[in-house]
This record gives C-alpha cells, structure tokens and sequence, in this order.
C-alpha cells in the first residue's frame, strides 16, 4: 500500500499534492491519502474524488498551525498504523521541512526530489543528478516504509484517476506531544511573494530582453495572458526582477499550463525548472537555441518584433 501525504491550507489542496496522487495510482499498488491540519475534513472531502482506497483526515490540539514538530508526530503516527510500503510526498516548502524529520523519526530511508516512478518489484524511482545531466533508476533498500518525495510538476493532474463514488474518509484525533517551533506567518505572505509553483500561466524573460527599460513590455505580454512574469538568473542577478521570480535549478521549479520563454536560451540549469509546463512556447531570434528542442511552439525572431504583435492580437 501506498500512503500519500497531502497538504492543504484552508481546506485547499494544493496541485503538488493531486500530483503526488497521480504518482501513486501508477504503480498498481493500493493508494491511501492521508491530510492533517485544521481544514483537513474539508481537503479530504476533495480529495475522495480520486481513485483511492481510503482517506484519512487527521486533526487535534497541536495541529492549528504548521509546525515541523505538530505535523511530524501526527504523520508518524498514521505511518506507525498503516504500515504502507512507500509514502508518497510532493516536493514543497512545508514537506522538506519535516518529511526528512519524519523519515528520521521512524528510523526510515527518504528518497527526494524524483520526477517519476516505475511500477515492478521492487518499485523504482526517476531521480536527476548532477544539475539534471544524469537521471538515475533508484531502489530503496532497507525495511519499509520508504519515503519519497516528487518534484512539483513530474506528474499532470489531469491524468488523475478518479473513482465511481467517494472514497471513504476517516477522522483521525493526533496525540501530538511536544511542539517546540512558533510558526512564523508562511513564506508567502512573509516576503509578499509570489507562488510560481501555483501559477497556470507564466512569461519568463531571458537574457535576450537586454535592458530593465524593457520588462515592462514583459510585464504587458503577462497581463494580457493573466499571467505571473518570471525570468532566468541572469535577470534575477542583476536585480531586474526579484529573486522570487528565477525559474530553475537555483530558483522556483514550476509547472504551469503555459510557459512562454522570450529571449531564454534553454540552458539546463533553466530547464530543469520548467520542463514539466504543459505548453512551451519560446521566442528567441537564434533557431538554433536549445530552448526550440523543449518547445512545443516556436517563432524564430526577436522579441522586440514579435512581443508586441502578440499583445496587439491577444488585445484585438
Ligand atoms: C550552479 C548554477 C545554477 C544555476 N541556476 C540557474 C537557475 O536557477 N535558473 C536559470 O535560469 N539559470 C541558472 N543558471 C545559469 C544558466 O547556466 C544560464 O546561464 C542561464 O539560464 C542563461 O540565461 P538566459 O537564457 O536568460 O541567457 P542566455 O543564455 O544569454 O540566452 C539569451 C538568449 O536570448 C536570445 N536573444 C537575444 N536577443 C534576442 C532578441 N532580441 N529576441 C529574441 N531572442 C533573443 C539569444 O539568442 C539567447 O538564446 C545556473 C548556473 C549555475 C552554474
């Protein structure tokens, strides 16, 4: 059995964790979901639309608010009792907080960061190394369960499998001893960031932009699709754009519905970020950047042409 641990905040699921489901339901195994927090009855609701044999909806004194040592007991403890083979986790700022923590807790291996799974026995897992040159086939050894974690946009939502009538949810009340952590307000709207792992649509501006005086016809493109702007690292580095907004293997890895590349070259660092985007588009004057073998449409030409007729008929 397989035990996917979700993540909500304010009953919602987020699309990391659909994910990380989707992970589960391709290996066969028998996929149980477990969420815990306040909102969890809510986010398990949701979550018994999917092909699963059960959910579980965990809450108590101690789990209001996220902390590493709530969340650890409470998980550990759903773990202890179902004994699955494997717990399934979506790569997020909250889950490497404590996932490593929990897999420590039960004296358990943890696997992180793959990008997808291979059903047989044993199961085995995609996992890129070095900067993403190598993808490496990983089976766990050790006794079970093994933990492993999943980059956000290895697996597409819309391949989920859901089930003819709602999967049954369990309410489970966590002993959670001891807290030691007072959470701070979450990363987001500590730094007034943007999420760009959630965003359905993104511009992302490269090197070819040549000039800060020149985002703003970035930023046009982006309002006119609804979408968030974000940029390669050298935008970032020469503080044209925030941090916040890189993509890559220094920055946000994303999976949007769009990602429209304008003047980005593709190199590997930006790629592993962005690679799992529904739809690529680039823009980039040179036919022969790297970007164009990822891309599923593109316009060989400058961005400084091109940009603004594409506005001008999104506007039309
Ligand atoms: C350890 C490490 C970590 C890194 N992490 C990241 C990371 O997280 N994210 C990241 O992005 N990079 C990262 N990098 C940097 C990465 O290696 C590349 O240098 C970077 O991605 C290149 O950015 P770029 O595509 O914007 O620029 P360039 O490679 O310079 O490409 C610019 C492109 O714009 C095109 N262009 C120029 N003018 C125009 C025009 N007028 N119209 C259309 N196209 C035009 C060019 O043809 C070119 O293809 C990292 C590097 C290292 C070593």
């Amino acid at each position: 059995m397989i035990l996917v641990i979700a993540e909500q905040k304010d009953g919602q699921v987020n699309r990391a964790s659909w994910e990380a489901i989707v992970a589960a339901q391709q290996t066969a195994e028998p996929v149980v979901v477990v969420v815990a927090g306040q909102g969890s009855a809510a986010a398990a609701a949701d979550l018994a639309a999917a092909q699963v044999t059960e959910v579980v909806a965990i809450d108590g004194p101690g789990l209001a608010q996220y902390t590493a040592d709530g969340f650890t007991a409470a998980y550990a403890q759903v773990v202890a009792e179902r004994q699955p083979a494997h717990v399934f986790i979506a790569h997020t700022y909250q889950t490497r907080d404590f996932a490593p923590k929990l897999a420590a807790r039960l004296d358990r291996s943890i696997l992180t960061d793959c990008t997808a799974v291979k059903a047989g026995t044993p199961l085995t897992f995609v996992r890129p190394m070095f900067q993403a040159k190598l993808a490496a086939d990983v089976a766990i050894e050790g006794p079970a369960p093994h933990f492993v974690t999943f980059q956000i946009g290895s697996f597409k939502v819309d391949e989920l499998a859901k089930g003819s009538a709602p999967a049954p949810v369990v309410a489970v009340s966590a002993a959670v001893d001891i807290v030691r952590q007072q959470p701070d307000a979450p990363f987001r709207e500590a730094r007034q960031a943007v999420d760009l792992t959630q965003a359905e649509r993104i511009v992302s501006v490269g090197r070819g932009i040549k000039a800060p005086e020149n985002i703003p016809l970035a930023k046009e493109l982006a309002d006119a699709l609804q979408a968030e702007l974000a940029a390669s690292r050298p935008i970032c580095d020469a503080g044209w754009l925030p941090m916040e907004r890189q993509v890559g293997s220094s920055g946000q890895t994303v999976a949007p519905k769009l990602y429209l590349a304008l003047g980005i070259s593709g190199a590997i660092q930006h790629v592993v970020g962005m690679k799992g985007a529904r739809t690529i588009v680039a823009i980039n004057k040179d036919a022969e950047a790297p970007i164009f073998e990822l891309a599923d449409y593109g316009i060989a030409g400058d961005i400084f042409e091109v940009v603004p007729q594409v506005i001008a008929a999104l506007k039309a």
